[in-house]
């Protein structure tokens, strides 16, 4: 798999590009900023972006929603429980902060679905808590997890905006994202890649 990183927005937010090293079909992951950087390693990569995938819609993590989406004609895709987030401008207005207005998905998430992207296959499951739809994209052969806000290195997600909730996190943590193979590397919103195993081993939230 073809990966890169760039740090975006106020919040430094992690917006990942990833892609299929043969095709050079790939997705945008959380284009929370930035658009210009963000479409200039889309064309360094070479990448056919076939979605924007949002794991969740807090501003942050959509504020780029529809100026990557123009520029690729990408499918937007995003959990239906994050629509009102979404329209909201992913909260904006609460941190006081201006965004875009995102287009609407073209592809609702549920949990189970996976998306083919060339040889990639990007397994979509239900990790809310920190967002009431709030969902990890699971790519099982490469062993990697890219979880939004959910659970980072030494760190969970905060649960005290709109529609959070601190069981729901935990579960979403512990049967979810803890079922996963120990050694999966887990892409989180903000901060350092981790692994499950450490997390499981180390995470002062979940000890
Ligand atoms: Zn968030
Ligand atoms: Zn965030």
């Amino acid at each position: 798999m073809l990966l890169r990183s760039i740090t975006v927005g106020i919040t430094q937010t992690n917006c990942y590009l990833v892609g299929c090293e043969g095709s050079r079909e790939g997705v945008v992951i959380d284009p929370g900023g930035n658009p210009k950087r963000i479409l200039q390693a889309v064309e360094e990569m070479g990448l056919t972006v076939r979605y924007v995938l949002n794991t969740h819609c807090h501003f942050d993590h959509m504020a780029a929603n529809a100026e990557v989406v123009a520029a690729t004609g990408a499918a937007l895709a995003l959990h239906p429980a994050e629509l009102p987030i979404l329209q909201a401008r992913g909260g904006a207005s609460w941190f006081g902060v201006l965004v875009k207005e995102s287009p609407l998905p073209e592809v609702e998430l549920e949990g189970g679905q996976a998306l083919k992207v060339g040889t990639l296959q990007f397994q979509v499951l239900e990790t809310p808590g920190h967002s009431p739809g709030g969902v990890t994209f699971y790519l099982e052969e490469d062993g990697a997890a890219f979880d939004g806000d959910v659970l980072f290195a030494m760190g969970v997600g905060r649960t005290d905006l709109p529609g959070g909730d601190w069981d729901t996190l935990m579960r979403s943590i512990r049967e979810v994202l803890f079922s996963l193979p120990d050694d999966t590397v887990l892409y989180p919103g903000h901060g350092p890649q981790t692994t499950v195993g450490r997390e499981r081993r180390v995470n002062p939230w979940l000890r």
